[in-house]
């Protein structure tokens, strides 16, 4: 990895980012040598041989011991790895990241610096309509009427707040005061670091179609830029957190049962209904549909 400069890709607009700004391991083995992975994972393999002092190694041994570790939980070695992004985000898109607290970020100040007038104003495509069936979501479809007015609407009111804040300012309000009346949708900056086995695990949530779509951009441009760099790793991660599914007992025996579709099997409502989800996630895994991405 040495030699590597600052990886970025764009996400939501014109004013969103994230780019890789750094990665631990710095110091990996060479390519193929004693058949070991070249790059990030050597720093997790690295550290679970040493409950070993060393042990036997043989070449495949890297992928084989980093499934072991994902498939049984054993996750301490992958906090051995770091990652470090730039990353310009929406507010709103802030407030739902910075809930994962096993990581260090440093935040651009609205007391010490003025904010620019960048704002995200969502595309019409992704502008959907309150979520039937999660209070939470959204769905795809909305009028392209209101999507249209909706969309003029935050252009307007947010450039109104911008114009504002700046008089405000200008007029001497501290920083930290004017910035009361801009809105969630305005972008700010931070260096977010943090360890792998956390990374996963923002990834798994933030990935998934449960997470709002704009977060769910950041997380996927996380993704592109490390995956590479930890192959073993992500490979081990999807086969058995991401895509796996995680079924009671009374699940097992209802899939075993043979029944052509998903049985009643839990009182709780809600438990049904995932138990209906983890159904339709078997049968479209075996008839090789889905990705982690929705
Ligand atoms: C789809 C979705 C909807 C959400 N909706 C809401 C909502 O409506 N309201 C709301 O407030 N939040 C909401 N959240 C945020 C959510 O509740 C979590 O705060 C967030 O996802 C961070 O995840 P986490 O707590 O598992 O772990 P992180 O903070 O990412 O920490 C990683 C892991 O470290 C460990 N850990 C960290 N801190 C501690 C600790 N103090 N003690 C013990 N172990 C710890 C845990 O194992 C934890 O899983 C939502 C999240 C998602 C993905």
């Amino acid at each position: 990895m040495l030699g590597l400069g600052r990886v970025e890709i764009p996400v939501l607009d014109e004013y969103g980012f994230v780019a890789l700004v750094d990665v631990m391991p710095r110091m990996v083995p060479v390519a193929g040598a004693g058949g070991e992975s070249p790059l990030g994972d050597s720093a997790i393999v690295q550290a679970a041989r040493v409950s070993r002092a060393g042990g036997t190694k043989a070449p495949g041994d890297d992928r084989v011991l980093i499934r072991y570790l994902m498939r049984h939980g054993h996750m301490s070695p992958f906090e051995q790895a770091e990652v470090k992004f730039h990353v310009s985000m929406p507010i709103f898109v802030a407030r739902q990241w910075v809930r994962h607290r096993a990581a260090h970020l440093n935040e651009v100040s609205a007391r010490y610096s003025e904010l620019p007038d960048h704002f995200y104003i969502p595309r019409r495509g992704v502008i959907g309509g309150q979520s039937r069936a999660n209070r939470q979501g959204r769905d795809d479809a909305l009028d392209a009427d209101v999507a249209g007015r909706f969309r003029s609407w935050l252009e307007s009111s947010s450039a109104r707040q911008h114009a504002d804040y700046t008089v405000f300012t200008g007029d001497n309000v501290a920083r930290e005061l004017a910035r009361l009346g801009l809105p969630v949708n305005v972008y700010t900056q931070w260096y977010w670091k943090c360890d792998l086995r956390n990374v996963l695990h923002f990834l798994a949530l933030r990935m998934d179609r449960h997470a709002q779509w704009e977060i769910r951009q950041y997380a996927n441009a996380v993704h592109d830029l490390i995956a590479p760099l930890f192959p073993f790793t992500f490979e081990a991660w999807r086969e058995y957190e991401v895509e796996s599914v995680r079924l009671t007992r009374a699940e097992v025996a209802a899939l075993a049962s043979g029944a052509s579709a998903p049985p009643v099997i839990h009182e709780n409502q809600r438990e049904q209904r995932e138990w209906e989800d983890k159904w339709g996630r078997v049968r479209e895994y075996a008839s090789g549909g889905r990705t982690l991405r929705a």
